[in-house]
């Protein structure tokens, strides 16, 4: 790896095709360099003082282990010991959605900025994308996200070209696709599935047009097995296209993306190390669902150690059958957070809704939760249907069906659960209230 990581994209295809043994010692070599870039803040300035880390004396990559973990509590409570202080070198700067708690800013130099292009260029790569295509993004690129940039950025990088859309209006984005053909469209599961059957709807061929690849980013599209999920199913049928699905966050700022054989998000080795970990903070074996542990290599601006994400997910080291022998992150189950404890059972609110898919007359649901007296989780199902007449046994037999436990079902008129899940300048809809007593979960948070 050359000194200054120039991000080609020869020589990412390159480095993925090596053996796991020289990937590493490549990732060990940018690891390090990684730790010394993140002493520029004062967070890890003074966490690796008080731990004695010596960055030097670091010989393997498992040495990582030696490192306390980052919680986006850290970065709440101490926002001011993040990102780098010398405005000079900034040229961009991200807010999350604060989905899970204060938004958090988030600062990139150019170095970041030329990184996060590589990022995208490297996962539209794999997923198929060309130089020439033409791709077309429903996704926010201002309001100061950061996805939307770093796909237009990322389609530039690999030379293909973008079409910066925006997420909503279906009419005009048919228009659009009728015009100009692109070969390519990304965007939220919900919305895509939304734009195919609008475009069904109106007598348009949608099978037809010039939509082949769809990557999908912010909501799961795959089950833990790779199958897709009941939405994902929907997209593929109405578009007559191959869905890729996509995960990354702000915060760490690297994108898993599936290759050809959609088996798991690539994690690009020269961007990041991996790891899933349980609720002790050990390291979790492959296959194991765990939360997600990110070290995202060569950022600058907001240098991150160890993050946790909250997400669960599981990893596959095995080579992949596309010929790239990088660590491939299956599809996100949950959030930590919203882990259920339910008749011995443990669910996430995802699998709820996965099932509620296949149910007829369902629009909208929302899962609330609270505390039982002896300790675990009452969950009660909220669904939206147009018709209050529909059987709510029949959908608890079915979510049984699917789940193994059989959660309280209410019904409600449909717009007021999608009124309820609708937040103000929330880019997801909120599906989840947590009212269980403080402190009953919060070794989860
Ligand atoms: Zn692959």
């Amino acid at each position: 790896m050359n000194q200054k990581t120039p991000y080609s994209l020869e020589q990412a295809v390159k480095l993925r095709k090596k053996s796991r043994e020289e990937i590493e010692k490549e990732q060990l070599f940018l690891f390090k360099r990684h730790l010394r870039q993140a002493v520029c803040v004062p967070f890890y300035k003074e966490l690796f003082e008080s731990e004695g880390i010596d960055v030097n004396a670091l010989k393997e990559l498992q040495n990582i282990s030696l490192i306390p973990f980052t919680t986006r509590l850290d970065i709440d409570q101490h926002p001011q010991q993040f990102g780098l202080g010398d405005q000079k070198k900034i040229r961009d700067i991200a807010i999350t959605s604060g989905t899970t708690g204060e938004p958090v800013i988030v600062p990139y130099t150019a170095g970041d900025l030329h990184r996060l292009a590589f990022n995208e260029a490297v996962a539209f790569y794999g997923a198929g994308v060309e130089t020439g295509d033409s791709v077309l993004l429903t996704v926010t690129l201002d309001r100061c996200f950061i996805a939307g940039l770093a796909y237009y950025s990322g389609v530039t990088f690999l030379g293909a070209s973008a079409i910066r859309s925006g997420p909503g209006q279906p009419a005009r984005q048919w228009h659009i696709i009728e015009k100009l053909n692109p070969r390519v469209i990304v965007g939220v599961p919900t919305f895509l599935k939304e734009l195919g059957e609008w475009g069904d709807k109106k007598g348009i061929n949608v099978a037809d047009c010039s939509i082949e690849t769809i990557i999908t980013i912010g909501e799961p599209a795959r089950k833990p097995n790779y199958s897709p999920t009941a939405l994902g199913k929907c997209i593929e049928e109405v578009w007559g296209a191959k869905m890729f699905s996509s995960y990354g966050a702000t915060e760490f700022e690297t994108a898993f993306c599936e290759c050809r054989e959609s088996a798991g998000g690539h994690a690009h080795p020269e961007l990041m190390l991996v790891e899933i970990i349980d609720d002790y903070g050990r390291v979790l074996p492959d296959g194991t669902p765990g939360e997600v542990v990110v070290t995202p290599l060569g950022v600058e601006g907001f240098p991150l150690v160890r993050f946790r994400t909250g997400d669960i997910a599981r990893l596959d080291s095995s080579p992949c059958r596309c010929g790239w022998n990088t660590k491939r992150l299956g599809p996100i189950e949950g959030r930590l957070a919203q882990r259920l404890k339910y008749r011995g059972t443990t669910l996430y609110p995802e699998s709820i809704f996965h099932a509620l898919h296949d149910i007829l007359h369902v629009r909208g649901a929302y899962v609330e939760v609270r505390s039982t007296v002896n300790g675990t989780d009452d969950i009660t199902v909220v669904v939206g249907c147009d018709d209050l007449a529909v059987d709510v046994q029949k959908i608890e037999e079915s979510l049984h069906a699917h789940l193994r436990v059989r959660p309280t079902v209410e019904l409600k008129k449909s717009e007021d659960v999608l009124a309820k899940m609708t937040r103000e300048n929330g880019r997801k809809p909120v599906k989840f209230f947590d009212l269980r007593k403080k402190g009953s979960n919060d070794m989860f948070r």
